[in-house]
């Protein structure tokens, strides 16, 4: 806050208005609508093509971003941990039984386009929250919601 205000100190007054300075109804979209590189990159529904998460959202979680886990059904994945994941959506209730991650409740995690079990999304007891995603569920994106773009190189 101090470094803003000392910035806008610094800054000379601007001379007679030359022009608009913002555009009519900006006042009413403080949401920034940024099309950036990320969103046209990331990893997708490798069922859907929906996009999932970013490259840039994975974190290391217990010392690696990746781990393989066998669940009581004997039933084995392989996941990689994310900070977050708009297209996995949570679903039904958390459990504390057989959290492979000490502390950490987990929730099914679905794909909000086509409902495909991607993985778990974790939350700890003070709201600390992260996302396992099974890596063979995703593809990376090559357009944003194309559904296929996986197929391409
Ligand atoms: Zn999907």
């Amino acid at each position: 806050m101090a470094f803003l205000l000392r910035e806008h100190l610094r800054r000379p007054l601007p001379p007679a208005p030359s022009g608009p300075a913002r555009q009519p109804g900006s006042e009413t979209a403080p949401e920034p609508q940024r099309v950036d590189a990320e969103s046209l990159s990331g990893l997708c529904c490798r069922a859907c093509g929906i996009r999932i998460t970013y490259p840039e959202a994975r974190i290391a979680v217990a010392g690696s971003h990746q781990h393989h886990f066998v669940n009581p059904g004997g039933a084995s994945f392989h996941i990689g941990c994310f900070d977050r994941a708009p297209g996995c959506h949570a679903s039904g209730k958390a459990f504390r039984e057989w959290s492979w991650f000490a502390g950490y409740a987990w929730r099914v995690g679905l794909c909000a386009g086509c409902r495909a079990h991607l993985g778990w999304r974790y939350e700890s007891m003070n709201a600390d929250v992260f996302f396992g995603i099974i890596v063979a569920q995703l593809a990376p994106c090559t357009h944003a919601g194309d559904p296929g773009a996986d197929a391409a190189p």
